[in-house]
């Protein structure tokens, strides 16, 4: 029998950010779509790790710790995936809670731009929405949605929370420096998240001087060719190179996310990035 390659995805949300299943059914999901390996990469919290780590041992689906931290050049807001840190040292995790102190500053923000609209929306209503420790715009859209402001969370985007639009308030200040040096700190390898959403290739050298290790080449982009292009630019930068679902929630009508198993990081690639990955 011909052993099948095994199926590798670096980039996935649980509840405890905005995601919409918990870590053990995002592994059981993972499972049913035939993964091997899956990095779980919630934004700015590894409180799904543990748990998807047990779930995984069971299902024999094996979990890469990973994170994806919220980071903003002058113009451009850049994702950082951080995969294979030892994510329990001190200073990483006192990082993260710094990172998730200033989202809840930032969802009081909007909520405040919100109600100058005449939406009223409370920060209360919103961390309720929030399962986990990491709250975030797709909560505020939730809440809006319930209450019947709008007719879906992509419109909730579109009209209010989405770069440039009425209700947009800037993430944190934190340089993509900063998330590269926060993942090294733990023995992770930092990766540059969706390169093709952030709207400027430019920035991927200036981001390499700043010690960027990796690029995430695959993921749903409307055309197959920038894959192509950003797989060039990776060989070009000598960055290792991930791929990842970005996925959300099942049935998601985001036109950035993609399904389990829709998008998949070529096993030769995986093993390249995991030589660097923290041995603890
Ligand atoms: P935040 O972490 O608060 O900056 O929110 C960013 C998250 O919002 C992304 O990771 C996506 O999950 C989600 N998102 C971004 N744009 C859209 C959109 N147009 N429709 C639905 N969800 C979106
Ligand atoms: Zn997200
Ligand atoms: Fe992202
Ligand atoms: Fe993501």
């Amino acid at each position: 029998m011909i052993k099948k390659e095994l199926l590798v995805d670096l980039h996935m949300h649980t509840t405890h950010s905005d995601g919409e299943l918990t870590p053990t059914e995002l592994v059981k999901e993972a499972k049913k779509a035939e993964l091997d390996i899956i990095a779980v990469t919630d934004h700015d919290t590894t409180e799904g790790i543990d748990e998807a780590k047990e779930a995984g041992e069971k299902l024999s689906v094996r979990i890469i710790p990973g994170i994806e931290i919220s980071s903003h050049t002058e113009n451009f807001e850049t994702h950082m995936l951080g995969l294979g840190m030892n994510y329990e040292i001190k200073d990483f995790q006192d990082g993260l809670t710094n990172l998730r102190g200033a989202r809840i500053q930032r969802i009081e923000k909007i909520c405040n731009q919100l109600k100058k609209l005449g939406l009223k929306v409370e920060p209360e209503e919103v961390l309720g929405e929030a399962e986990g420790l990491s709250v975030g715009r797709p909560h505020v859209a939730r809440v809006l949605l319930k209450k019947g402001y709008v007719n879906s969370v992509n419109q909730a985007f579109r009209r209010y929370l989405k770069y440039g639009a009425v209700a947009y308030v800037e993430s944190q200040d934190f340089s993509p420096k900063q998330a590269i040096n926060l993942i090294k700190c733990a023995g992770g390898v930092p990766v540059l998240s969706h390169p093709g959403l952030i709207g400027d290739d430019t920035i991927i050298p200036q981001i390499v001087g700043d010690g960027l290790m990796g690029l995430e080449v695959f993921h749903r982009y409307d055309k197959q060719s920038r894959c192509d292009e950003y797989l060039k630019i990776a060989k070009r930068y000598k960055l290792f190179i991930t791929g990842g679902s970005d996925f959300h929630t099942l049935g998601d009508s985001k036109e950035t996310a993609a399904q389990l198993g829709d998008i998949t990081c070529p096993y030769e690639y995986f093993v390249e990035i995991e030589k660097n990955f923290s041995k603890v």
